[in-house]
């Protein structure tokens, strides 16, 4: 399952006495398994796509289905729920918390699930971190980490906990491109072998060219949709 639907999704913010559409009746549906990239210039709207198919923030009109359920009604309550148990969010800018070490970022992702007993949780922070070939930073802080570095902690604690969807918006934009080429050929070997649905956000060429699914953004509007 874990389909999603955004139906007629328009997002308008208010700057001011300026409006600034941000998306305009976006129609899309992203079913599990799929490797999905939002392309667009800047300004084209993949944050907002993103965030709305998130739940940290709702739409003007329209609405974001799961599985029929229309999550973008949900209360705050409801949307952190959601967020905590079936997603993951990997930021452009790792967003990890600077005071904790790799270890403790990645725990901390499990320990807001609460699932499972310590030992348990020791493990699966020990498995992603060796698959994600991080373990021996395991108690570097962000800022003794590379920027490749902290965006595998980051992607590690997404993945940890096992969401059905990983939403990533311009993972990659902050690293080269030999790290950045890496970081992709990894998420891509987790979406086959795990079945994980990513949708990230790219406006870099090469990025756009491992997707098997292209949505084209243009002045919010879905310009184009390329399958491979
Ligand atoms: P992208 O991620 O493709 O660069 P965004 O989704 O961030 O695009 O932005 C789409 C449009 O909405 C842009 O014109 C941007 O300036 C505007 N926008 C985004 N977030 C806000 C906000 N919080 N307040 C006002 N305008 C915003
Ligand atoms: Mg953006």
């Amino acid at each position: 399952m874990n389909t999603i639907e955004v139906k007629g999704v328009s997002k308008t913010y208010q700057m001011g006495k300026v409006e600034v559409q941000a998306l305009n009746d976006v129609n899309l549906d992203i079913k599990k398994g799929e490797f999905t990239v939002l392309a667009g210039p800047s300004g084209s709207g993949k944050t907002t796509l993103l965030n709305m198919i998130g739940v940290m923030d709702k739409p003007t009109n329209g609405k974001v289905l799961l599985d029929g359920d229309n999550i973008s009604s949900y209360t705050l309550n409801d949307a952190a729920e959601y967020r905590r148990q079936k997603t993951g969010f990997i930021f452009q800018q790792y967003n990890l918390i600077p005071v904790l070490t790799a270890w403790e970022n990645i725990m901390f992702s499990l320990d807001l699930l609460n699932e499972g007993t310590r030992a348990e949780r020791d493990e699966k922070v020990r498995q992603i971190m060796m698959d994600m070939d991080i373990f021996k930073y395991a108690t570097h802080r962000p800022d003794e980490m590379s920027g490749g570095q902290q965006q595998r902690v980051a992607i590690a604690r997404a993945l940890v906990k096992q969401p059905a969807i990983i939403l990533a918006d311009e993972p990659t934009a902050n690293l080269d491109s030999k790290t950045g080429d890496n970081i992709l050929k990894m998420m891509r070997q987790l979406n086959k072998e795990k079945g994980v649905t990513f949708i990230f956000s790219s406006h870099n060429q090469k990025i756009i060219s491992y997707a098997k699914r292209v949505i084209w953004l243009v002045d919010g509007q879905i310009d184009n949709i390329e399958e491979r």
